[in-house]
């Protein structure tokens, strides 16, 4: 980004987002979700300038049914978390907003306590867009959060399509939230969420104590026959109450214990370069398509042969072999000299 410079304004807001201002944190964060170019030139400026500040926090992704008390739990470890002295981030990845036209994390009025406090910082997801789109705003929203101080961040997801994946590629710490009824882990299995986790918590243990002892041992013998995806870290199983604050201080220690061990290890941080090499990775494929669709012969010829493919006149292969070979596409533009 050598041809660009920060204006005196967004200067400023840098200021104000590493002195940790809440206001320019938001005024950043609506700067990096807003689809203008010219916007989206200064955001780009300006995450450049941020990202020395990034990188200290620890990120927890938590996932699980609506209704399993995701934003419950959240609302409890973050005034736990208040508590010791962290900062807490809450944001939310929910592509579902786009889809259906309502959000399935953002409408009610949610962690009421929370939202309070100063050294919270909540966020919903951004609106609109692809799950790509989503994604990538909120991963931009998690580097600005830590330039800003926060010590913590949640990123919160509903089961939703690639949704959990998507979490699990931008957080260190992965958390599939339960319900202690039967059939909900197999579901989980099924879905292949299970081996995303890095932490189970089966919630509202509450209701019926035996119940959420018996998932939780389902889910352990479940999860003892799939390949631990680190030779450090068996995913443990914990049963906790969000309402009555029960055992949240454990989960939190477990967190601890995950995030120890995987730093010891070097894990955390091959885990985190990876992270950074599938998004620039998403995000060269997802413009490369973008321009790809822009070019006038493929805009041209796109719909005849989307048609021909439809009706079996030709192949897909032949199909998309004859578009990407269209002359006048982003490829003949780059010079490698
Ligand atoms: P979300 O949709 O996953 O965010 O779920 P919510 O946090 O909105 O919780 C859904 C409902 O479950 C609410 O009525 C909560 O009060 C309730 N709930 C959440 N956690 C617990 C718990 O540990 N025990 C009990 N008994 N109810 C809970």
């Amino acid at each position: 980004m050598a041809d660009f410079r920060l204006t005196d304004d967004d200067h400023a807001l840098a200021d104000g987002v590493r002195a940790g201002t809440r206001r320019a944190l938001a005024k950043a964060i609506t700067l990096i979700e807003s689809v203008k170019p010219e916007h989206q030139t200064r955001a780009e400026v300006l995450l450049d300038d941020l990202l020395p500040n990034t990188g200290q926090a620890f990120r927890v992704g938590i996932t699980g049914v609506p209704g399993v008390g995701k934003s419950t739990f959240i609302e409890a470890l973050g005034m736990q978390l208040i508590e010791q002295g962290h900062r807490v981030a809450v944001l939310a990845v929910d592509p579902s907003s786009s889809v259906t036209g309502g959000s399935i994390l953002g409408d009610k009025t949610r962690m009421d306590q929370l939202s309070m406090r100063e050294e919270a910082f909540i966020r919903p997801s951004p609106s609109s867009g692809s799950l790509g789109g989503v994604a990538e705003k909120t991963r931009e929203a998690m580097l600005l959060c830590e330039a800003a101080g926060f010590d913590v961040i949640i990123v919160e997801t509903v089961g939703v399509g690639q949704s959990e994946t998507t979490v699990a590629g931008m957080t260190d710490c992965f958390v599939l939230l339960q319900l202690p009824n039967a059939g909900d882990d197999l579901q989980a299995i099924k879905k292949g969420v299970v081996e995303l986790a890095d932490i189970v918590v089966f919630n509202k243990a509450d209701i019926d104590p035996v119940a959420a002892d018996r998932g939780a041992a389902q889910m352990r013998s479940a999860l003892a026959m799939l390949r631990p995806s680190s030779a450090n870290w068996q995913p443990p199983v914990l049963t906790v109450s969000a309402t009555r604050r029960i055992a949240m201080a454990d989960f939190w220690a477990t967190a601890e214990q995950y995030r120890q061990a995987m730093s010891e290890s070097g894990e955390l941080a091959a885990k985190r370069r990876r992270q950074s090499q599938a998004w620039m990775w998403q995000l060269i494929d997802s413009g490369l398509r973008a321009r790809f669709r822009r070019q006038p012969s493929v805009a041209t010829a796109l719909p005849k042969l989307t048609e021909a493919v439809e009706a079996g006149l030709t192949t897909p292969a032949a199909a998309a072999r004859r578009l990407l070979d269209m002359p006048g596409h982003a490829f003949d533009n780059l010079k490698f000299d």
